[in-house]
This record gives C-alpha cells, structure tokens and sequence, in this order.
C-alpha cells in the first residue's frame, strides 16, 4: 500500500518515516476539577486523521496513533502498583470502539485497561455543537461493576472539557479517584 502521508509505498497506512516525522507525541496539559488531563497531539496537527474515525481505515490510523501516542506513555509510566485504565463511550456503535483502541494500547506493567465500564445513557452525538448544547445534554454517566478506588481516565478528544467534567464528577461520586486523565488529542480554541 501507499503511505497516506507521503506516498511512498509503506507496509503500514503510515510508513515508519512519517510516523516518525510527524507523530511523535507531546504533553499538553489542562487541568479539570484538580485533574490533569494530559494530551498527546495537537486536534488541528492530527485533523484529517481524526476524521476516519468512522471507517474501516479508521480503525487502522487508531491503531498506529495508539502505538505512538499512548502505548509509549504506558512504557514509561511508573508507579508502586498496577492501576486500571477505562475509557468514555467504549462501546462500540460502529465496528471498533476508536477510545477502547487507545486504552488498550495502555497494557503494561503498571496499567491493566477494564472495559465497558462507564456507559452514557446518554449517547447523543456532541460532534460540532455548542458547549450551551452540551451542558443541556450531559451523557449521564454509569459506572458499572467497578473494583477498583483510583483509575485513569480516556478519551479521544477533550473540546470543551464538558465530557470529562461530567464523567470526573461521577468517579468521585462513587468514591473513585481519578488519577489523572488522557486524550489523544487536544482541540482547545488555540488547538483547533
Ligand atoms: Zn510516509
């Protein structure tokens, strides 16, 4: 196949050079509710990537961010004890779920990533609309089956903040600490 970044033809969507080139993870920081959110990319640097979403090359492009992005956190990622990861709106309602790929890739030593945890009951699509929308809409967040008192939290995008807030909130509600959060990719106004 072709790298769909250079053209060169490349065993993988991405050929090592590019991945290499352009999608070597930073940390971008933002802070909700006394919680880090730590983010990999720059929304408007990954954009067109972002938008397969959707797609059968989506879950392949996913897959190659994941391995830059957060599987080389997890690597690096100390701490005395195994801790669990989980993701919002980790079911999948197309053939993958793009947040349970990221969270996957966190498997290492220190991290052990649980699934299906945090449902919204509320799934409306939140893709360009207001934060007034938004916060009118909240995702009403379960937690389900849950063993755990600390947990790091996923998402793919943090816009608004408005989702991780929501689903901070919950944790803490259920007596859960969040230690910290991660997102692939940040989409803040100067991010856009
Ligand atoms: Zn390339």
């Amino acid at each position: 196949m072709k790298c769909m970044m250079c053209e060169s033809l490349s065993l993988t969507h991405i050929c090592s050079s590019c991945q290499e080139k352009f999608l070597q993870p930073q940390i971008y920081k933002r802070n909700i509710q006394n919680t880090q959110v730590i983010s990999f990319y720059k929304y408007k640097e990954i954009k067109k990537l972002l938008h397969t979403k959707h797609t059968d090359l989506g879950y392949h492009l996913f897959n190659i961010l994941a391995k830059n992005s957060f599987q080389r956190f997890a690597k690096e990622f100390q701490y005395p004890y195994k801790v669990n990861s989980i993701a919002i709106d980790d079911k999948s309602n197309y053939a993958y779920s793009h947040t349970a790929i990221l969270n996957k890739h966190l498997k290492s030593k220190n991290i052990e990533p649980l699934f299906n945890k945090l449902r919204a009951n509320n799934t409306v699509n939140y893709s360009g609309k207001s934060k007034a929308f938004r916060l009118q809409n909240p995702r009403n967040f379960q937690l389900l089956d849950v063993n755990f008192n600390e947990v790091i939290l996923i998402d793919d995008i943090i816009t608004t903040g408005i989702t991780l807030n929501e689903a901070i909130l919950t944790l803490k509600q259920n007596g859960i600490k969040p230690l910290f959060c991660l997102t692939l990719a940040d989409s803040s106004e100067a991010n856009k």
